[in-house]
């Protein structure tokens, strides 16, 4: 609630006065020019108001008192606002609340809440949060009592929000369609960004895919390598069974078989030393060679003897020469058969001889000769049974030797046998290696190290048979050479252009969803606005229609809804006017204030200041506007200039406002009987 108001170098008002407001009417009253409206504009300036025009002037310093030809200027124009705010229609924690505003001379100003110094904005939002203002239906002019009147449909609709307090949802709606436009040009960029990278990005990750498969095949190749090793190892371990002991035995047979063979050979070794001699015996020799050799003698002892012709005893001698001679090369008993025969022959040749002429005269000699060669037939015979047993021995110990002989061959032959396994097996053996060493080979080609395989390993390891896993091996290398090796500068924009793809999804997302809040803010807001607008206009128009009874006591007035706001239908059936433009000036006045207050009756607020808003009435109608001020009086507080007489009657408190001669506002307050 107002309580006061001080000012001081404020326009006409040079020294300083101080205005103490009524709680229900406070009325201001003096001649045209006195400096009435100085007071209002002051009201205005406290309440915020920042344009000059506004304020009936041109600038800042136009509010400052000029001086006059009698009265100085001054350098300053300053005024102060008290409230009562025992009943906090203001927000703040104090029981009184006083807003100062100062201009200098400079354009400068300041303002102030109970004395601390604040922003402009400070002081509008203080008014705004308690239905306050410099603008809007706190302070009616002259002017514009009847801006509603003459207000568009659309004008007036928007007043009737801004009284409702709508404003702030228009401001929010209009803001959220700023932001929904903007949202959905954003949304469509997105989209067409996104449509743009799409055929490259589908391009890159076909290129990828395949890279990420990669990873899958390598490493089901590795591990599918490594027991595929496992199990050929393991195999060609075990193929070693097929020589090895076979080999080993063999060896030890061959091994066995030559001990046999050396065996068997010391054994004929020691047998051929009891191999019989084939010599004569020697005795029975020299016996014989003495026998020859006395015969020798004999012949030799006849040949001297007269009665034998010398020339057959040469013979004789020369026949037992050659006898002895053989009979001295027989050393061995295979020519002892050519001895028989040599001697057989001599012994002829000797009876030859005998039986001759020559020697048988010499009876003596020959049966000396006979005698000896009896002797030496004799020794024949023996040497002959001598031969037979020699040769009996000789059959004897070729049974025996041929015997171990054919033992011999026979391990001989057994040998032989045994090497050609060996020589078998080695192929075998060679064929273990040559696998071993591919084996070696495949696992170095496959960039794996044959001597980290355990020699260990469970064969169930590998889930397949060695054919279905080799065939899974072409195949997985196949695989891998068709992907082909990963190119990092691809992948590299790949992974960039999906980052981006997918914070533009996102975003799209977002916007999509920021879209719809924004289409459902908008919604809800039309639908607060136009609930509380139909409401508020219902009751506005019900009072415009009581309010111009009570002022008209004719006809009927009443609001509209068009299309684009509202219309203002009026009807004096006395008259038999209709329209607004059929109504006089008071009537139009009279109108403009039934309008002015069915618009605050929907809202009243906590104060008002009416600046010769009932110029136009004559006094039958000033009694009816007094009469209604009377009957708000509870509802606002009121401030009013005003001429008409009714007007001041209904007033709790009254100033007067004169021009004094130095040209400076003087205010007097007149005591009210009550
Ligand atoms: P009406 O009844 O005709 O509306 P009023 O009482 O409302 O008159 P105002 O308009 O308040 O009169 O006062 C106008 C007077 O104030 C003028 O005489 C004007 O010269 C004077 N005035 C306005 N600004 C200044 C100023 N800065 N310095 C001195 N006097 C000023």
């Amino acid at each position: 609630m107002l309580k006061r108001l001080e000012l001081q170098g404020f326009k006409s008002f040079k020294e300083k006065i101080s205005v103490d407001f009524a709680e229900t009417i406070t009325v201001i009253v003096g001649p045209n020019g006195s400096g009435k409206s100085n007071i209002i504009d002051a009201l205005r300036w406290l309440l915020g108001e920042h344009d000059a025009k506004n304020l009936r002037g041109d600038s800042g310093e136009s509010l400052i008192f000029g001086g006059t030809n009698s009265s100085q200027k001054v350098s300053l124009a300053q005024a102060s606002l008290y409230f009562d705010n025992s009943k906090k229609i203001f927000p703040l924690d104090y029981e009184e609340i006083i807003v100062s505003r100062k201009v200098f001379r400079d354009g400068t100003g300041e303002y102030l809440i109970n004395q601390a110094q604040v922003r402009l904005k400070d002081v509008i939002d203080l008014f705004a949060s308690s239905k306050m203002g410099a603008r809007g239906l706190s302070i009616i002019n002259q002017g514009n009592a009847d801006l509603f009147i003459k207000a568009s449909d659309t004008e007036r609709r928007t007043m009737l929000e801004e009284i409702l307090g709508l404003k702030q949802y228009q401001l929010k709606k209009h803001e959220a369609k700023l932001k929904l436009q903007s949202t959905r040009e954003n949304l469509e960029k997105s989209k067409l960004t996104t449509e743009e990278l799409l055929p490259h990005l589908r391009a890159l990750k076909r290129q990828t895919s395949k890279w990420e498969k990669r990873d899958a095949v390598a490493s089901e190749l590795k591990t599918l390598e490594t027991l595929y090793f496992q199990r050929k190892i393991k195999s060609w371990q075990e193929s070693e069974k097929n020589y090895l002991p076979e080999k080993t035995k063999l060896e030890n047979t061959r091994a066995e078989l030559n001990k046999k063979i050396e065996h068997i050979q010391i054994q004929i070794q020691d047998i051929e030393k009891t191999k019989p001699q084939d010599t004569i015996n020697s005795q029975e020799k020299s016996q014989l060679e003495r026998e020859l050799g006395g015969l020798e003698a004999e012949l030799r002892f006849a040949s001297k003897d007269k009665t034998v012709k010398k020339a057959d005893a040469n013979d004789f001698i020369s026949l037992v020469i050659r006898l002895k001679q053989d009979l001295e090369d027989l050393k061995s008993l295979t020519n002892l058969e050519l001895v028989f025969n040599k001697v057989n022959h001599f012994i002829s040749e000797i009876n030859q001889l005998i039986n001759g002429e020559t020697i048988s005269k010499n009876t003596a000699l020959i049966s000396s000769l006979e005698e000896k060669i009896k002797l030496i037939q004799s020794r024949l015979t023996t040497l002959e049974i001598e031969k037979n047993l020699v040769e009996q021995k000789f059959l004897e110990f070729n049974q025996i030797i041929k015997k171990y002989y054919e033992d011999l061959r026979k391990v001989e032959t057994e040998k032989e046998a045994c090497i050609r396994e060996l020589g078998h097996l080695s192929l075998k053996e060679e064929r273990f290696h040559y696998d071993g060493n591919l084996l070696r080979e495949q696992i170095k080609d496959a960039n794996l190290d044959f001597n980290e395989f355990t020699p260990s390993i469970s064969e169930g390891l590998l889930p397949l048979n060695l054919t279905e896993a080799e065939n899974r091996l072409h195949y997985l290398k196949r695989e891998l050479m068709a992907i082909g090796e990963i190119d990092g500068e691809v992948l590299k924009e790949a992974n960039t252009i999906e980052a981006r793809y997918s914070f533009l999804t996102e975003q799209i997302t977002d916007l999509e969803k920021a879209s719809q809040d924004l289409e459902k803010l908008i919604i809800d807001l039309e639908e607060k606005i136009g609930h509380d607008f139909n409401i508020a206009f219902k009751s506005a128009n019900s009072a415009f229609s009581k309010f111009f009874k009570e002022l008209f006591k004719d006809g009927n007035a009443e609001m509209i809804l068009t299309e684009n706001g509202i219309d203002i239908g009026v009807d004096l059936k006395q008259k038999g006017v209709s329209g607004i433009n059929s109504l006089s000036g008071g009537e139009r006045s009279l109108l403009s204030i039934a309008a002015l207050f069915a618009l605050i009756s929907i809202s009243p607020p906590p104060f008002l200041v009416f600046d010769e808003v009932d110029a136009a009435l004559d006094e039958k109608n000033s009694r009816r506007f007094a009469e209604l001020l009377k009957s708000f009086k509870n509802q606002s507080q009121f401030i009013l200039v005003t001429h008409n007489r009714s007007v001041m009657e209904v007033a709790e408190a009254l100033y007067g406002v004169t021009m004094g001669e130095a040209g400076t506002s003087k205010l007097m307050s007149v005591k009210l009987a009550p």
